[in-house]
């Protein structure tokens, strides 16, 4: 089984063709395989475009942007799309394009009462997506891996279908993930500790699928960046809101993970010693005061079906921001104690990391209206730069989906990596209607970053 290369990799670079040769052939394949990443990378960048811009933006010569783009075609990852429109500068071409069917990414979040799958292919449509309820730390590890193998195999087969091989599954979940080893060795809301998530996850599914696994928080992160409330942020922390709080925080572009990949657990940040005991054991951790249990706590009484975790979770939240709209007043009071001590533990990351954007995810997203005013007058109080930071708090555009996308995302970026995990004439590659003007087509610059040496 291959592991998922990790998060925040650099796009591959154009490697020199003659020293390769020069080193035997094994390097020769990989700089084979790195140039057909770089192409694929480039053209899902800029749109449709010809050879010839591909050429111009990848610094790789014509002869061999013609072979690499014969290579993709074969392997249904780049379609053939009629011509240039009139108007372009230079000599008409053919016009090639990234094959949104070429290839899908199953991505999988297991959480306290749900089970979520989504596949999504090269142009992140949605193809498969689903939701289990399931009392996780009470079914057990092995039955929620029972659940997450069985929505991978549904999700692979939907994909399948529309036409779009799966190419890997990344499964999201809430704790602490051991860099590369697919091992989660601690999820306190869960109950799970060191749990071989990858290995039982490769006994149950065989293993004809590479599979990864990462924390919830990181993936949500990178789906908020790639196509979410933060597209294009290149400094930003997106905080989840479950029964556990826990952030993906991006610096400079990058995904901060921490030497040993345990970064981002601000919900456990000890913002009250004297506080409530957390799951972790601790006391006063940052969760205990606005993650969902305690909101539920103060919002409900404990027969009252919000608090019931056999239902969906969506569903109870939905309940929740209807009696806040309605005015009831022990919800509104509950959700601004929440908005209050987010505004408080975010004063923290802002100071520290001075993000462009904070995303609220989860169930902060689903009752972000009530929560933001309070939140918002803590930021004012607490942030020590100016303005606060410029720092903008947006409320997440995936919701609950963001984590299982960033998971597909991921998947996906192996493909980027390596075009040839894609097996040749894996499927034929639909003759695609011809493009309108788009960003290349239209004559766009394109990006210079690409052009290498
Ligand atoms: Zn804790």
């Amino acid at each position: 089984v291959r592991q998922l290369p990790s998060q925040g990799a650099r796009a591959p670079l154009a490697v020199d063709a003659v020293g390769a040769v020069l080193r035997g052939p094994a390097d020769q394949l990989a700089v084979r395989r790195a140039n057909l990443g770089l192409v694929l990378r480039h053209l899902r960048r800029t749109g449709p475009t010809s050879r010839a811009r591909v050429a111009t933006g990848t610094g790789l010569n014509k002869a061999t942007v013609s072979s690499l783009v014969g290579e993709l075609v074969e392997r249904g990852l780049l379609a053939e799309r009629g011509a240039m429109p009139a108007g372009d500068v230079g000599r008409p071409g053919r016009v090639v394009a990234v094959a949104g069917s070429g290839a899908a990414g199953v991505g999988l979040e297991v959480n306290v009462d749900y089970v979520a799958a989504v596949a999504l292919d090269l142009d992140a449509r949605v193809l498969f997506s689903a939701r289990t309820a399931l009392d996780v730390p009470r079914a057990g590890a092995g039955a929620a891996l029972d659940e997450v193998a069985r929505l991978v195999r549904t999700a692979s087969a939907a994909a399948a279908s529309a036409g779009a091989p799966p190419v890997g599954a990344v499964l999201a979940v809430p704790g602490l993930v051991r860099s590369g080893g697919g091992t989660v060795a601690l999820a306190p809301n869960l109950g799970w500790r060191d749990v071989p998530v990858r290995d039982e996850l490769v006994r149950r599914l065989g293993t004809h699928l590479p599979l990864g696994v990462d924390n919830e928080a990181n993936l949500s992160a990178l789906a908020e960046a790639a196509q979410g409330a933060a597209t294009g942020a290149s400094d930003l922390v997106h905080l989840t809101g479950e029964v556990g709080v826990g952030a993906g925080v991006v610096v400079g572009g990058r995904l901060v993970r921490g030497a040993a990949g345990y970064g981002g657990e601000v919900g456990h940040m000890p913002l009250d010693p004297a506080g409530e005991r957390c799951g972790c054991g601790r006391r006063g951790c940052w969760e205990t005061v606005v993650g969902l249990a305690a909101l539920l706590r103060a919002a409900a009484d404990p027969d009252d079906p919000v608090r019931d975790p056999s239902l969906d979770l969506e569903r109870r939240l939905d309940e929740l921001r209807r009696r806040a709209d309605a005015g009831d007043a022990r919800t509104l009071a509950a959700l601004a104690g929440v908005g209050e001590g987010l505004g408080v533990g975010l004063s923290v990351l802002v100071n520290v990391l001075d993000p462009q954007v904070v995303v609220l995810g989860g169930c902060f997203a689903v009752l972000g209206e009530h929560l933001l005013p309070p939140l918002l007058a803590q930021l004012r109080e607490r942030v020590v730069a100016p303005g606060p930071a410029g720092t903008r708090v947006v409320l997440s555009a995936l919701g609950f989906t963001a984590a299982a996308r960033g998971g597909a995302q991921v998947a996906l970026d192996a493909v980027l990596d390596d075009p040839t995990l894609v097996p040749l004439a894996a499927h034929p590659a639909p003759a695609l209607p011809p493009v309108a003007a788009g960003p290349a087509g239209a004559g766009a610059a394109l990006p210079i970053e690409e052009a290498q040496r």
